[in-house]
């Protein structure tokens, strides 16, 4: 999600421009390497969802109906399903509303405005009827939650088809989605519509709306838009009907025919959520991206010119970013992606992103950065938001830093340095939660952000430290390769590293993100030509030091840690392992010692850095 929410902490710091300058390998495409065959016996649910919504711009009500041909792919037996019904957390009343009047530290936008709604200006959906193969179901609505008893049992591999009739309400902006948001987007429509939990190989995840995060089901969606006719839409999908509604969608230019309503009709394959966004004053600029995909940027044309001239400007730094994460994650698989205003911050959702449009030029791109970023860590790794947001927020940072700092040449050890203290004021905060907290059940919103942004970022960013930044960026590829259109799991990102290094590490997945042990190294004594290091947090780690003789020379040396089974490439002298258990480490050089440092290029999140040099 939303990466002006951390702004809250430390202001987009990492837009700051830094002072040296440092190449960033940058691979280019490579020939497509096939998954490995790693994932048999995985299964996922599919959803096929035809909708059809008249949109009414003057009370910002809705109708919709919505046929799903959802298909059991699991190996059990299911007596009910679930839907999100997202709209209904913007009542007075709602989880969303009283969990953001109780917590220490409110979001700075939702704070008490949702206990402020009047009725007509609330979210709501209202299921109207709800079949299964024709036949009506009992269904109840408990908050943004509709229970569904099923007629007729869904067995393994068995397709149904659910028919359903319902209003919706667009509440007044808040979060993500709403209505005349501060920059006066007149609809963004994300978690619109009723949409199916998933079932997964965790069970049901029919989780209620409270402050973050999402996980839906992979599938196939045609949307019918019926709007007035004024109004453009930009969104998830391919428009099938330019003609039909008198818009050149790949030219931008509008000969609307003469009615009031027109009907965009929409195609997306292959995504787990479907969202829109639709104003009467969008300009719309399409950039086509060399052997990728067009690019749509969507914007209010009633913008001051310097913010129109930031859009202009974007367009051709987003074709970079979007050549970039193909190079460098794995090649972008849809023929379209869309920048658009509206939302509140940023967020990602197939295909697109809404995001706020009238900030400076450097918001502008880094937001686009983060939430185009998403596309790879979210919207094709569809990891469990709700559970595994590290896995999401700290990967989409990571790598959109550093396609900043490729873009803009910045110095990418610089802007890491900047996260690597952020989770270090965390770590010694006494905040802090482990990262397999669910993301609703943080005690405050900055230990969630922290957590998810800044530690997630450097587990990734140490991989490399700890593997080899070579074999990092092989895992990133082929976790790719192996786990898009699918929902991947923490440990399967850490067995794709396991099998490029070669190593093993599974105590690096369990410290670092189901416990808050910190990493904590010294150098214990220096005497003449023996040096004595200290294990003093409980995280343990494999280490680099640099020793600095009498004579003015240095060495590398690399102490492997035992339980890895192994070591990383590098051309430093290898000495023997360190088994964790030990509190402390001797070895011995040639010549008398000046000075010895752990870790001298700060790749490790030491929490205490002041021990590390003697
Ligand atoms: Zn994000």
């Amino acid at each position: 999600m939303n990466r002006l929410f951390i702004s809250v902490f430390s202001l987009s710091f990492l837009l700051l421009s830094c002072h040296s300058q440092k190449d960033i390998a940058v691979s280019t495409p490579q020939t497509p390497v096939p998954p490995s065959n790693i994932v048999s016996g995985y299964w996922q649910q599919h959803v096929d969802y035809k909708m059809d919504i008249d949109m009414d711009v003057n009370t910002y009500q809705y109708k919709g109906k919505q046929k799903l041909v959802y298909t059991n792919n699991s190996p059990d037996v299911l007596n009910k399903v679930f839907y999100h019904l997202y709209f209904n957390a913007f009542q007075p009343g709602s989880e969303m509303d009283v969990r953001s009047l109780t917590i220490a530290d409110p979001d700075g936008r939702v704070k008490d405005r949702i206990s402020k709604l009047k009725p007509n200006e609330i979210g709501y959906i209202k299921v109207n009827s709800l079949k299964q193969n024709g036949v009506t179901l009992i269904h109840e609505t408990v908050g943004t939650v509709l229970e569904v008893e099923l007629a007729k049992p869904i067995t393994p591999g068995e397709s149904v088809t659910f028919d359903m009739v319902f209003d919706g309400q667009v509440p007044v902006q808040i979060r993500r989605s709403g209505r005349n948001n501060k920059e006066g987007v007149a609809l963004s429509m994300a978690q619109w519509y009723p949409k199916l939990a998933e079932y997964d190989f965790e069970g049901w995840h029919a989780d209620p709306y409270i402050g973050r995060e999402f996980h839906g089901v992979w599938g196939n969606f045609d949307v019918k838009l019926t709007i007035d006719k004024n109004y453009i839409i930009g969104g998830t999908g391919y428009l099938q009907n330019p003609n039909e509604i008198g818009y050149g969608y790949e030219t931008g230019t509008i000969n609307r025919p003469n009615s009031d309503k027109l009907t965009w009709h929409f195609v997306a394959p292959k995504v787990h959520d479907f969202t829109w966004a639709a104003d009467p004053d969008y300009s719309h600029d399409t950039k086509q991206v060399p052997n990728g995909p067009l690019l749509h940027f969507l914007y209010k044309s009633t913008m001051p010119k310097e913010k129109l001239e930031n859009w202009k400007n974007l367009q051709p730094k987003a074709v970079e970013l979007m050549q970039f994460f193909s190079g460098n994650v794995g090649q972008y698989p849809y023929k379209q992606y869309s920048v658009i205003q509206g939302g509140d911050g940023g967020m990602e959702y197939g295909m697109c992103t809404l995001i706020l449009g009238e900030g400076s030029f450097e918001g502008l791109f880094g937001v686009t950065a983060h939430e185009m970023g998403h596309s790879w860590f979210q919207f094709i790794l569809a990891s469990n938001e709700l559970r595994h947001s590290w896995m999401d927020e700290g990967f989409t940072e990571y790598i959109g830093t550093l396609a900043e700092s490729h873009i803009f040449n910045k110095d990418f050890e610089a802007l890491s340095k900047r996260v690597y203290d952020v989770y270090t004021y965390l770590a010694k905060s006494g905040k802090e939660q482990p990262q397999s907290t669910h993301s609703d059940r943080y005690n405050f919103n900055q230990s969630y952000s922290i957590s998810a942004y800044y530690k997630g970022y450097v587990f990734l960013k140490q991989l490399a430290y700890v593997i080899g930044q070579e074999n990092q960026e092989k895992t990133i590829k082929q976790y790719f390769r192996d786990f898009s259109f699918k929902h991947p799991r923490p440990v399967d990102f850490i067995r794709t590293a396991e099998k490029i290094s070669g190593l093993e590490l599974d105590w690096y997945l369990i410290d670092w993100t189901q416990t808050t042990n910190t990493i904590d190294y010294a150098v214990k004594s220096v005497d003449n030509k023996s040096v004595t290091l200290e294990r003093i947090g409980l995280m343990p780690m494999p280490i680099d030091v640099l020793v600095t003789y009498a004579d003015g020379t240095t060495e590398d040396f690399y102490i492997p840690l035992q339980m890895m089974r192994g070591e990383k490439p590098t051309v430093a002298t290898t000495i023997k392992d360190w088994a964790w258990a030990y509190p402390t480490y001797t070895f011995n050089v040639s010549k008398t010692i000046k000075s010895v440092e752990i870790d001298p290029k700060s790749l490790m999140a030491d929490i205490d850095k002041t021990n590390n040099k003697k």
